[in-house]
């Protein structure tokens, strides 16, 4: 019997969480791992721990029964998914502290090795598809499968990252024979955008700048910029998708406000430069073509600091 399988039955009490501002890959991990569990065992307790979880994803089973505060509960085992150090749950950080094993599943290459026990495969497209490779394909349900697809399209980024493999086609494909509604998934969940979400794109492109000889784009939103059109941080998934597609461009880089003194460095490239190295180097992480990190500083200062050391491996 694996760890994973040994862990989930000698366990009554069972909590699962992930990264701050969940992705499709985290929620569709999360509710998938749980789905799981329930479908082999109704009666144990399985609960889910999220900061937040955007409307697109509501339609999957369980998001509804999602806590977003942390309780004063023990758990007997404690998955974190999708999240490489201790710094990306902080809202349930003390909760995983109580629980007596902490069970760690995922795909990030900064991730050196979380918890008592932790699955990583850096290889792996997204944190779904290793829970592919751990989960029996037989006994995976409907709606286990839609989580699973769900995170595996948004990683990703609907099958055309370079992380995109054989492996991770081939489980797309045991989860479409589910019966999984791909068109609904990949429009609704992806491809769809609020009118506030397009407004902040539209600002950002407005915002944007091109570096080192058209190789590098940059683009910010401040605080003023989200208030007027009153977005928040959840509306501006896509927009570093966007600036990485500027025909010339090999790195994009985004900045939004986290704190008065503080931003979210996102950053995407596309055939040469690690882009987690550099996160790393900031106290963040991520993968080689998408990483990320929180810079303190204005964003003239950061946007020096990234562009120089992208700069020396261009
Ligand atoms: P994002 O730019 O937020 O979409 O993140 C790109 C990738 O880098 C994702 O896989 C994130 O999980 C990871 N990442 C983003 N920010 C951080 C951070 N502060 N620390 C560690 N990993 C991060
Ligand atoms: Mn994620
Ligand atoms: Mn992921």
């Amino acid at each position: 019997m694996s760890h994973f399988t040994k862990q989930i039955h000698s366990a009554k009490t069972i909590a699962i969480t992930g990264h701050i501002h969940p992705d499709g890959d985290c929620i569709g991990s999360c509710l998938g791992l749980r789905q799981y569990i329930l479908d082999h065992d109704p009666n144990k307790q399985v609960d889910v721990y999220l900061e937040s979880v955007p409307a697109e994803f509501l339609f999957l089973k369980g998001a509804e029964n999602i806590f977003l505060e942390p309780q004063d509960k023990e758990y007997d085992l404690f998955f974190v998914l999708d999240c490489s150090s201790v710094d990306r749950f902080v809202p349930f950080a003390d909760m995983v502290d109580k629980a007596k094993i902490l069970f760690c599943i995922d795909h990030h290459i900064s991730n050196q090795g979380l918890g008592d026990f932790c699955l990583v495969d850096p290889q792996a497209s997204a944190t779904c598809e290793v829970l592919c490779q751990i989960f029996d394909m037989n006994e995976i349900s409907l709606s286990c499968a839609e989580c699973l697809y769900t995170g595996i399209v948004h990683d990703t980024g609907v099958f055309k990252h370079s992380n995109t493999t054989k492996a991770t086609m081939t489980y797309a494909g045991n989860l479409l024979e589910k019966g999984v509604n791909c068109s609904k998934i990949i429009d609704e969940t992806f491809y769809q955008k609020t009118f506030v979400q397009n407004l902040a794109l539209g600002k950002a492109l407005l915002n944007s700048s091109l570096e080192v000889d058209g190789q590098i784009i940059v683009s910010f939103l401040t605080q003023e910029n989200l208030t007027e059109i009153s977005a928040s941080s959840a509306d501006l998934n896509g927009i570093i998708d966007q600036l990485r597609i500027t025909k010339g461009v090999e790195t994009a880089v985004f900045l939004y406000p986290m704190t008065p003194e503080s931003y979210k460095v996102s950053m995407r490239s596309n055939t040469k430069v690690n882009v987690s190295s550099i996160a790393q180097e900031f106290q963040g992480g991520g993968h080689i073509r998408a990483a990320g990190c929180t810079m303190h500083g204005t964003i003239e200062d950061i946007k020096q600091q990234i562009i120089s050391r992208i700069q020396q491996q261009l």
